[in-house]
């Protein structure tokens, strides 16, 4: 793209198409339909919320689908898999689930709680590359997948939502749609107000997304993260039997960050100022384990020929057997397919994930480190 256009054709495509991601270094061919918006776009927003989506598909999945589990129990909510051990036979995968719990929007490890075994004939890992990255296992020492997991481009993402007790933007001719600037929100969307909703109360509460940004404009916002948490104020109207103006979220908002945002939608708007918002809430992708927003092919890898393959990365999958350097210590990996050994110790491994192994290959003791003639000792 940089060399049909000229920096400044360049730089208009990266300020008014709204995204970073649209002049990313990416893959020519993905960032062809670099313009996605036209005056006849039609914006449209589900009934009871986005978070229907996922909560629909999962609820489809795990009922109205035909499938091999009973009905309810095809979706375990809560089970983060940390481990992939390579054995043998029919089930040749054993999947270490640590159970986390969820408070306030943020999720993190049951400490002290014992990990959930499953094993499997075949494995879909449905993730994005942080997430693939931060499971355990020598699936991931294979050389082709070493190089092509980072095929793709990690972009970072950031949303910013204001509840206001008016749509003020409706004064301007503005009813749906985006704005775009070149100030660090870079993207603002309306959004609805809720007494024009399907059964809605007769209030004129609205909501804006007040920034979307990506990329390069998400560490402006990192910045304001850690200041005092935004309060916000009761509105005249509320839902009966809501008490907390500002939900609870994994990141919550802050002063700093609702007023600078606030006034950068009021210069977004030739504005000279706005009402502070009642509420705010935002959300960075960046964290683990997405790692970010979405992923974009990178320039110089065969994308088609990387997607099929990924689908089935490693032909052949090998037991465990780890890549030994010369400053660690030689231990995991007795292979029971050698009539001199006992059995199969694959770690580091817990005593639960230990125990699986045990069972699985008849192995009568097991020890905290084995030394074998399997690893090579240059
Ligand atoms: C702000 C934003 C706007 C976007 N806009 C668009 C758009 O307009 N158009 C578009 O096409 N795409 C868009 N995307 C991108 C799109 O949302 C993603 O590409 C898509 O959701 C990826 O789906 P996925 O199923 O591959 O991965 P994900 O949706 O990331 O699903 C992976 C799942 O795996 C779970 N997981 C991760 N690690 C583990 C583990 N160790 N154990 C158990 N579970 C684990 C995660 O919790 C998650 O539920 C946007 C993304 C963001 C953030």
């Amino acid at each position: 793209m940089f060399k049909a256009l000229s920096n400044e054709g360049y730089q208009f495509m990266k300020d008014a198409g709204g995204y970073d991601a649209n002049v990313a270094n990416a893959d020519a061919v993905t960032q062809l339909p670099a313009t996605e918006y036209s005056d006849e776009t039609k914006f449209l927003t589900l009934a009871d919320g986005y978070d229907q989506l996922p909560i629909q598909l999962a609820d489809r999945f795990n009922r109205a689908m035909p499938g091999g589990l009973p009905e309810g129990e095809r979706v375990r909510m809560n089970h983060r898999l940390a481990e992939i051990v390579i054995g043998s036979g029919e089930y040749p995968y054993t999947l270490r689930f640590e159970p986390t719990v969820t408070v306030s929007g943020s999720t993190r490890k049951v400490e002290g709680a014992e990990p959930t075994l499953v094993r499997a004939k075949k494995v879909i890992l449905a993730m994005p590359r942080r997430s693939l990255e931060l499971i355990d296992s020598t699936f991931f020492d294979d050389p082709w997948l070493q190089v092509n997991l980072g095929s793709v481009l990690i972009q970072s993402a950031f949303k910013l939502a204001f509840a206001y007790e008016s749509p003020w933007w409706r004064a301007l001719g503005l009813v749906a749609g985006r704005s775009v600037t070149d100030l660090p929100i870079r993207q603002t969307y309306y959004f609805g107000t809720e007494c024009e909703q399907e059964g809605g109360l007769p209030f004129m509460n609205s909501l804006l997304m007040a920034s979307y940004n990506d990329i390069s404009t998400v560490p402006f916002w990192k910045g304001l993260d850690l200041g005092t948490p935004y309060e916000g104020y009761r509105p005249s109207c509320l839902e009966p039997g809501v008490n907390r103006i500002l939900p609870q979220m994994e990141f919550p908002a802050t002063e700093q960050m609702v007023e600078v945002a606030n006034k950068q939608v009021a210069a977004l708007h030739a504005l000279p100022e706005l009402p502070m918002p009642y509420s705010a809430v935002y959300h960075t992708w960046s964290e683990d384990p997405y790692g970010g927003g979405w992923h974009e092919w990178k320039a110089a890898y065969r994308l088609d020929e990387v997607m099929c393959r990924m689908r089935k990365p490693v032909e052949g999958v090998r037991r465990q057997r780890p890549v030994l350097h010369h400053h660690q210590p030689r231990q995991d990996v007795l292979d029971e397919a050698q009539p001199k050994f006992l059995g199969t110790y694959a770690g580091p491994a817990s005593p639960a994930i230990t125990r699986v192994v045990m069972e699985a290959t008849g192995c009568p003791i097991a020890l905290g480190t084995i030394i074998t003639d399997d690893i090579s000792t240059s």
